[in-house]
């Protein structure tokens, strides 16, 4: 995990380079973008109402006179006094059993979030940046999947709440650009791990290494024979700074192109780990996509970016944070599969 902030802060010009404010601050990626502009010298404006975001992520922050909170839900009014320029709008539930948890809060926070926060870039004349996500290409039918792609998406399914709310944020963006003249950025972000995922959230990594730290059995939904690809947090958070600094407004994939089937992605969960538990195969969640991977063509040719960290140092520096949680937040489980959340099918 990068220790910068402690290390350099004696050093740093205290929020010279400008204000930005960043959503979802308390959430993983929020957290780690939060620490790089705070590193960059920028004086960050902290947002997140904590539905699944954890102070504890930010907490080490709070001491630094050019970082400050708001605990506020952005799908209502968002005012923040002062100038702005830079919004990251990272806000958002980002695991499928929160989907399912918390459909219309996920909603919410893709779409009138998005207009609020626009609104806001607008009056500040602030440069705003939206999260979307691999997701707005559903259960894609082209692999690698490039950013001319339109995507697959059930609108009804248990992910549509999701992927449709990015859709939404995706074209309200575009047209406050084209309309408005706002200086928007859309960066699309496939799977991510590192240090700070919630340990509970119900995402592959997070619940296999759980798994294997309580010394339950990995649970491997369908046959494992989908596939995803993992990026390291580090790497995404240099492709998101460059797009934001970059003067490119349409969508560019973010991610690692290195793809690994889940089955595959357990048996080196099970290396990692040392655990003797057994590979237990459940049900696989309806709509789940089976195949994902990046075309980074764009980010390599426009960011000059790719990223560094390759899934074994990445997957050794998550698994020393998930061992250094306390007992209390490991043996803390919310959910171990699907089956209680899908009432309907569709
Ligand atoms: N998955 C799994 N076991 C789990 C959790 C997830 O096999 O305990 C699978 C899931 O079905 C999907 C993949 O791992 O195919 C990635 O799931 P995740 O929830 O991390 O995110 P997604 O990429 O589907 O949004």
């Amino acid at each position: 995990m990068r220790n910068k902030v402690k290390d350099s802060i004696g050093n740093l010009p205290l929020g010279g380079r400008g204000r930005v404010l960043i959503t979802g601050a308390a959430g993983f990626l929020g957290s780690h973008l939060c620490e790089r502009f705070v590193e960059e010298g920028f004086h960050v404006i902290g947002m997140d109402n904590l539905i699944t975001g954890d102070l504890a992520n930010i907490e080490h922050l709070f001491k630094l006179e050019n970082f400050e909170f708001y605990n506020h839900d952005v799908s209502k009014f968002v005012h923040v006094p002062g100038k702005l320029d830079y919004i990251l709008h990272f806000a958002s539930p980002a695991s499928p059993i929160d989907y399912l948890k918390i459909p219309i809060q996920t909603l919410k926070v893709g779409s009138l979030g998005t207009h609020n926060l626009l609104g806001l870039a607008r009056n500040k004349r602030a440069r705003m940046i939206i999260a979307s996500t691999s997701e707005v290409y559903g259960d894609p039918n082209v692999n690698p999947q490039p950013e001319e792609y339109w995507g697959n998406v059930n609108p009804v399914g248990p992910r549509g709440v999701y992927d449709e709310a990015k859709r939404f944020q995706e074209a309200i963006t575009m047209a406050y650009h084209t309309f408005h003249g706002v200086e928007t950025r859309i960066v699309r972000i496939f799977n991510t791990y590192g240090p700070r995922m919630r340990l509970n959230d119900g995402r592959v990594l997070p619940a296999f290494i759980g798994q294997a730290l309580r010394g339950e059995d990995l649970t491997v939904f369908g046959d494992g024979s989908q596939t995803r690809s993992f990026c390291y947090v580090d790497d995404l958070v240099e492709g998101i700074y460059r797009l934001l600094m970059s003067d490119y407004p349409s969508p560019v994939n973010i991610g690692n192109p290195d793809e690994i089937t889940i089955s595959q992605f357990c048996e080196e969960i099970i290396k990692l780990t040392g655990t003797n538990q057994k590979i237990v195969y459940m049900p696989l969640p309806q709509d789940d996509p089976k195949q994902r991977r990046p075309d980074i063509t764009k980010a390599r040719e426009i960011l000059k970016w790719e990223p560094k960290v390759n899934r074994a140092e990445g997957l050794k520096i998550t698994y020393e944070y998930f061992k250094s949680l306390p007992k209390d937040k490991l043996e803390k489980i919310e959910h171990k599969d699907f089956t209680s959340y899908n009432k309907y099918e569709f």
